[in-house]
């Protein structure tokens, strides 16, 4: 009889969760959650469903150059940047792309504990370090290039984006022309240094980018609507925290990870 008792519960269970999936616009996530949860008797554990997943929000972390030049927030030493993405690995994140954010964008489920790491700049150690550590552990992060600068010194070159992204273990985003504060152009200019940027990128890389990030995270109203009429879907600040959907997918805010701040530090930040 306990059996039997089980085996509705079950059925009432797995009508409830295929009667969500199957619907065309699913109900969000966590509405479809607590639906489960209210219908399941007290003294049964609910479903483990929380997760990061269902979130509203997801860490982006923001790094610059891979390097050892001390004494600038810039630089996050090699070996450093390895533990960290170690200590991600083993703690169970898993490194997504813009591409994947649309998932999250659309409230369509997503592989637990997501996180982004990105680059700004395109700096050459980003492919001579930073990329062979990411590969060699299967993780993926998005470099923010800015087009006049690819191919000049410290910079990376296009062969060398282009055979990042063949690894599919790197995004590329754009960061403008020239690395400008984006605030203080004109009408003219803003086109230039974003749609310009994103039509140079996307013809010497031959496909659509989806992200960009804002120089110095400088941004207004004006800007903002230059990057949405480019035709980007995600753009990100340096605004410090969290990214989370109520900041808007062209305004979200990231988290700096500087040279100095301790692996204990960074653990706290990433539980
Ligand atoms: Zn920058």
């Amino acid at each position: 009889m306990k059996a039997y008792t089980t085996h509705i519960v079950l059925w009432i269970l797995i009508l409830l969760i295929t009667g969500c999936e199957a619907k065309a616009s699913p109900l969000p996530q966590i509405q479809a959650e607590e639906k489960l949860n209210k219908v399941l008797p007290h003294n049964t554990k609910p479903i483990k469903m929380v997760s990061r997943v269902l979130s509203p929000s997801i860490p982006i972390l923001m790094y610059h150059s891979i390097g050892s030049k001390s004494q600038s927030t810039l630089y996050v030493p090699p070996k450093v940047f390895q533990k960290q993405m170690e200590y991600l690995k083993m703690s169970g994140y898993h490194t997504i792309s813009f591409k994947d954010l649309k998932s999250w964008k659309k409230g369509v489920a997503m592989l637990d504990k997501p996180i982004i790491i990105t680059f700004d700049d395109g700096y050459s150690d980003n492919f001579t370090i930073g990329y062979p550590i990411l590969r060699k552990l299967d993780m993926k992060a998005t470099i923010f290039i800015t087009s006049d600068f690819v191919s000049t010194t410290n910079h990376l070159s296009w062969d060398q984006l282009r055979k990042m992204e063949e690894s599919s273990c790197i995004e590329i985003g754009v960061h403008t022309r020239r690395h400008v504060n984006l605030i203080k152009q004109n009408p003219m200019q803003l086109k230039d240094e974003i749609l310009g940027a994103k039509k140079r990128v996307e013809e010497k890389l031959g496909h659509e980018t989806i992200a960009f990030a804002y120089p110095f995270g400088r941004n207004n109203r004006k800007v903002v609507k230059a990057v949405k009429e480019a035709g980007f879907e995600f753009a990100v600040t340096t605004q410090s925290g969290l990214a989370e959907q109520k900041q808007g997918f062209l305004t979200l805010s990231r988290i700096r990870i500087t040279g100095s701040q301790s692996m204990a530090d960074f653990e706290r930040m990433f539980p």
